[in-house]
């Protein structure tokens, strides 16, 4: 399961133990970034790889693990469904199932108790990256992806998440050699893991907000542009089915640009936008509330009405675009 009762204290801080010995490699792949990069000194080049590497990993994160597994924001086909997941894989962050599961929870309990990662709950560095670390969110509850499980490819390449990364590096090595490995893998990979961590941390604590939700969610065109997108984090909290975050011409969601020309190449579709009198007439019911209420006592956020239930994706052959 993804989350677990908090009834026994002693269970409870085995589960939330950080397991330093078990995150080795998580803390080895920041050492050794460091260590590359002073070995073999500053490179344009090798930015230029790094800058890349993150940000078509970061897209298949954005567009793919959060906006199309998670939310069902557009439609593609079962194959561009696997180039999504197989890419996603190669961030480091976990499989797709995995990763759709625990983003529910997120959503369900929007910085209410049992939210997997909520800074008002659990504090800062909790919501940024000890989540993650710690036996209690291993696991991935399968209850809440069916509409994902139903691929068996899917569940192939979550089960062997971590082979996809490793066969990641050694390309790069074989083709770049240290120089690709270090740009291409290590730095890349941990500007990606915190540019993807901050939206759990920081746009829940640092911004504006333009929509009343009842989480602490905040919209940070700074952000945004570091993160294609995803830093427009209360539009989104407000209507999650959007596959586009920044609501506004003049709100960059390089995410959703980068959607809408795939969506003319023909190779996803149905891309979800947000409907004006949604936008506008939020807008002018938010101004018109004297303040937002508390939040509630039970973890029932209103924001759910939206969010889904998950739409299932045709067989590529239902599809004209497909294929
Ligand atoms: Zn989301
Ligand atoms: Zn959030």
């Amino acid at each position: 399961m993804a989350t677990t009762s908090l009834a026994d204290p002693h269970r409870d801080a085995e589960l939330d133990r950080l397991r330093w010995i078990d995150n080795i490699p998580f803390w080895g792949v920041h050492a050794a970034a460091v260590v590359g990069v002073i070995w073999l000194g500053w490179s344009w080049s090798g930015l230029a790889i790094a800058a890349i590497s993150y940000g078509v990993r970061l897209f298949a994160i954005t567009a793919g693990y959060h906006r199309y597994f998670s939310h069902r924001a557009f439609r593609t086909s079962r194959a561009f469904q696997l180039v999504l997941a197989v890419v996603g894989l190669t961030a480091t962050q976990k499989g797709p199932l995995w990763w759709a599961a625990h983003h529910r929870v997120h959503h369900k309990l929007s910085d209410q108790p049992g939210d997997v990662h909520s800074v008002r709950q659990r504090g800062f560095w909790w919501a940024h990256l000890g989540w993650i670390l710690v036996k209690r969110n291993a696991g991935t509850d399968h209850e809440r992806v069916r509409d994902l499980t139903r691929y068996p490819e899917l569940r192939f390449v979550d089960r062997h998440a971590i082979w996809f990364t490793v066969a990641f590096a050694i390309a790069l090595y074989l083709v770049g050699g240290a120089h690709a490995l270090v740009w291409g893998y290590l730095v890349a990979t941990v500007v990606l893991w915190h540019g993807t961590f901050t939206i759990n941390s920081l746009s829940h604590v640092w911004g504006t907000r333009r929509y009343a939700t009842t989480d602490d969610s905040k919209n940070n065109p700074l952000l945004a542009v570091l993160t294609l997108g995803e830093g427009w984090h209360n539009n989104h909290h407000y209507y999650q089915r959007s596959a586009r975050q920044g609501f506004y011409w003049w709100e960059i969601d390089l995410s959703f640009y980068v959607l809408k020309l795939l969506e003319v190449a023909g190779v996803v579709w149905d891309v979800e936008g947000v409907p004006r009198h949604v936008r506008e007439r939020t807008i002018k019911a938010a101004a018109a509330r004297p303040a937002p209420p508390a939040p509630p006592a039970h973890p029932a956020a209103p924001e759910l009405s939206v969010l889904l239930p998950p739409r299932e994706p045709p067989p590529p052959s239902a599809h004209p675009h497909a294929g």
